[in-house]
């Protein structure tokens, strides 16, 4: 199954902005009332339903029902949050929603989405709300579930909640895949063959050094306002270079899983961190990179493909010879077994260790040279930042 939201940018008549400010205001007023209610310690739907339903009902009679459910829905999950919230901090201000101007919208009841235009009920019956599109063609056979009327800056906003059932396809092999500070490694594993494949992301690297720096002097050189202005700038366009570059890793990386037709296998984070033990700096390093999303950007471009990725426990997959079985201790960037003298690239061994854990071949006839000589395909981003 997949989940994407959507934004839309809606342009209401003049008619029906005035609704739609009516609608905003007492939709809030509505879930304040839920979280006054909850003040009192309600925090159970049903009690919470019980206790405010009717009174709501009859304090805005015009609106369709439905918009206090989604209050009481809104209102639950705000507190829930709330509730975890000070759990961490201490003195945390009482649930307030004067910054989040959103209304939850019930699918099947509160609103009808066309291409080009919703319908929604109001206080007022029903309006009907143009909105442009652009580049949305992808989402025409997806189907709508749920969304939200947001308001920003006086402009009104459709986020959309699309779904669309895959079907997944029949996989004819495995990809173990091991993700490295400069590299994504692949490990292709069929019934007659064995091949390996280095993603290079090296570029990645050298953004976050330069960023680096560029934030030390930033901290030596500004102050105050000035400094964290200049910070969160940088660091926004680092987050924005650094997700280009594993998008598109990612997407090579999804192409590979629908030619070769196999099935991705990925590590589980909770083991990563015994993959290396290279002291402090070397682990703050890797601990910078971000597995968890490249992880899911990959397995999300494979499931669009038909594929679903599967993860294992890594135990021992940079340690694991894969010819003979020794454990190894990892030293260095070349694998090399002390019992029957194989070697080859730490990070490769991992990955066909990776898809070794899922694999019901055994051993595979290896062709010559196949780890000496992978494939290397290097992802770069668009060009260097000129301020940098
Ligand atoms: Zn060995």
């Amino acid at each position: 199954m997949l989940n994407e939201t959507c934004r839309f940018k809606l342009e209401p008549q003049a008619e029906n902005l005035a609704i739609l400010d009516e609608l905003f205001k007492n939709y809030c007023k509505m879930v304040k009332e839920c979280l006054k209610a909850m003040h009192l310690n309600i925090t159970s739907r049903k009690r919470l339903h019980e206790a405010i339903y009717k009174e709501l009902r009859t304090e805005y009679p015009d609106y369709p029902s439905h918009y206090v459910y989604t209050a009481i829905t809104q209102a639950l999950g705000i507190f829930k949050s709330y509730r975890r919230l000070s759990r961490n901090r201490k003195n945390n201000k009482p649930p307030s929603i004067n910054g989040s101007i959103t209304i939850l919208l019930d699918d099947t009841h509160l609103f009808w989405f066309s291409w080009g235009n919703i319908k929604l009920a109001t206080h007022k019956g029903h309006i009907i709300v143009p909105f442009k599109i652009h580049e949305h063609a992808k989402f025409y056979d997806w189907s709508v579930k749920g969304s939200r009327l947001v308001r920003s800056n006086d402009e009104y906003y459709l986020h959309v909640s699309f779904r669309k059932e895959i079907i997944e396809e029949e996989p004819l092999g495995l990809i173990g895949i091991d993700i490295n500070e400069k590299s994504i490694d692949l490990a292709i594993v069929k019934p007659d063959k064995v091949r390996f494949i280095k993603v290079d992301i090296s570029e990645v690297k050298y953004i976050r050094y330069r960023y680096y720096r560029k934030r030390k002097s930033i901290q030596a050189k500004t102050s105050g306002e000035k400094r964290k202005r200049l910070l969160s700038k940088y660091s926004g366009r680092e987050r924005e270079r650094v997700d280009a570059i594993l998008h598109k890793a990612s997407k090579v990386i999804a192409e590979i899983i629908e030619e070769e037709h196999v099935k991705p296998v990925m590590e589980k984070l909770k083991n990563i961190r015994d993959k290396i033990d290279y002291g402090r700096k070397m682990n703050r390093r890797l601990h910078a990179m971000p597995f968890r999303k490249i992880q899911s950007y990959i397995s999300y471009k494979a499931m669009e493909r038909g594929f679903n990725s599967e993860m294992v426990d890594a135990k021992n997959t940079s340690r694991r010879c894969p010819i003979c079985g020794e454990l190894n201790k990892p030293n260095g960037h070349v694998f090399k077994c002390r019992r029957c003298y194989f070697q080859a690239d730490r990070h490769l061994v991992a990955a066909w260790n990776i898809a070794m854990k899922r694999s019901m071949w055994g051993a595979l006839p290896l062709p010559p040279k196949a780890l000496d000589e992978p494939l290397i395909i290097e992802v770069k981003g668009k060009g260097r930042d000129e301020s940098l």
